[in-house]
């Protein structure tokens, strides 16, 4: 397999392949993240390591329109990871290094504070954009 590259943007069918449907190990069992929870920092190595991005590069402020099914709200633990909606068309890709359960930060920056927010990935909740 290619080396992890945290600059690679990745599709949903990248996506579900980096990351496996653990319900997490010893190594990662403190981060509980169903929805998305603030962080005091951006996490990374040796809790979790980098495998890439969501994010389009070439493009400099992605949208802030959200999906939702079912009577999702943004918080909500089954609200879909809609690839290309906010704010998961900012985020980047981290997993646990031992048992590959998925995870996703963004930072939020207002203007005067930052909130880094942490989600775990459930594989069964990734959406590819419409139209894909
Ligand atoms: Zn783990």
């Amino acid at each position: 397999m290619a080396a992890l590259d945290p600059r690679q943007r990745l599709d949903a069918a990248a996506l579900h392949a980096l990351v496996s449907d653990s319900p997490g190990c010893a190594h990662c069992a403190e981060l509980k993240a169903p929805g998305w929870e603030s962080v005091p920092g951006e996490l990374g190595p040796p809790l979790l390591e980098a495998v890439g991005t969501l994010r389009d590069v070439d493009d400099v402020e992605p949208g802030y329109e959200e999906r939702h099914e079912d009577g999702t709200g943004f918080w909500h633990p089954r609200a879909p990871i809609a690839l290309d909606g906010f704010p998961y068309n900012r985020a980047s890709v981290w997993r646990c290094p031992q048992c590959r359960r998925g995870f996703l930060q963004y930072t939020e920056a207002g203007g005067y504070y930052v909130d880094h927010r942490l989600r775990a990935i459930d594989p069964a909740l990734i959406r590819a954009p419409a139209g894909t």
